[in-house]
């Protein structure tokens, strides 16, 4: 299960101030301890933990939660909004344009998902109607552009593709032409990622967005990964500036700490999130549902 770990330790910390009728600021600082301890252990940043029990605690001695005839369930309140607000408050949407098509470029490291991630948004966008468009511009990865293919034809989705010899530059600004000439009101830019981030991998990118000005940028990254995965989201949205992330493989994290990290480390809200390797398996983010299910 996601968060296993971390919803059980929080669970566990709250649960022992249930038991007590009137809390003492004693109590409060020690449950607060041990969700410092379980946010930690669940691998979110170390700043965004003490940022974070630093807000709930002060909020929690408050006269409020004090005098309330049921203070922990206040003091679950409070950190249930705080875990909401950690993580960007509301859901963020995807902005479609007044002027079709919609670009999106998808963007991220190698085997964080984006191909897949390319088609599952394809698919969503497909079942509101949509008439999207997925592109092909990761000509380094042997067998990405057949990935992509298949993805499509699961989807029923078209592909545009130029091959591996032509520029992604190049295939990114026909593709969106092509788009333009068959009525797609939604084009999925898949580009390229490495394993690591580098200058070359940071150049295209940046002249690809130059030249199409997609309207989004989206970055995949790897959940399991922990604050690499953070990490990651820091360096793309310095040298590229990324409007929203997608994180993928949440399905198979059990700890959390990219998903209650990201937002607060790089401003950047969490837009959609994998939940496995289906090509239904992707939903909208929502950090208030996230919050009550890690506080179950
Ligand atoms: P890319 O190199 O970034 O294009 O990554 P791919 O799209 O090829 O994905 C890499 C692997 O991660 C594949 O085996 C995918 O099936 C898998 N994957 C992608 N998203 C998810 C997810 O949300 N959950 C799980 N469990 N696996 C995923």
């Amino acid at each position: 299960m996601i968060f296993e770990g971390l919803s059980d330790r929080l669970q566990g910390a709250l649960s022992k101030l249930k038991s007590k009728g009137k809390l003492t600021d004693k109590d409060v600082k020690d449950a607060m301890r041990e969700v410092k301890l379980a946010l930690l252990e669940a691998d979110v940043n170390f700043k965004v933990v003490k940022d974070f029990i630093k807000t709930v605690q002060e909020r929690c001695v408050g006269q409020e939660v004090m005098e309330s005839l049921t203070p922990a369930q206040h003091v679950v309140k409070i950190v249930n909004e705080e875990l909401t607000s950690l993580m960007g408050d509301v859901q963020s949407k995807i902005v479609i344009s007044p002027k079709p098509p919609t670009v999106i470029m998808m963007v991220g490291l190698q085997g964080a998902g984006k191909t897949t991630t390319s088609g599952k948004l394809g698919g969503y966008f497909k079942k509101q109607g949509k008439k999207p468009l997925l592109v092909a511009c990761d000509i380094y990865r042997p067998a990405a552009i057949k990935q992509l293919q298949v993805v499509g034809e699961k989807l029923d989705i078209p592909v545009f593709n130029m091959g591996d010899k032509e520029s992604p530059i190049n295939i990114a600004k026909a593709g969106l032409s092509h788009a333009i000439k068959n009525n797609n009101d939604l084009v999925i830019i898949d580009t390229a990622g490495r394993l690591h981030i580098d200058e070359t991998l940071m150049d295209e990118l940046k002249s690809i967005k130059s030249e199409v000005r997609p309207h989004e940028i989206l970055l995949v990254v790897d959940s399991m990964t922990g604050q690499d995965a953070v990490n990651v989201a820091e360096s793309f949205n310095e040298a590229l500036g990324v409007d929203g992330v997608v994180l993928t493989k949440l399905d198979g994290d059990t700890r959390g700490g990219a998903a209650l990290s990201i937002r607060a480390v790089t401003q950047k809200p969490i837009k959609f999130i994998g939940m496995g390797e289906k090509l239904d398996d992707l939903e909208p983010f929502h950090p208030d549902r996230m919050a009550s299910r890690i506080l179950g």
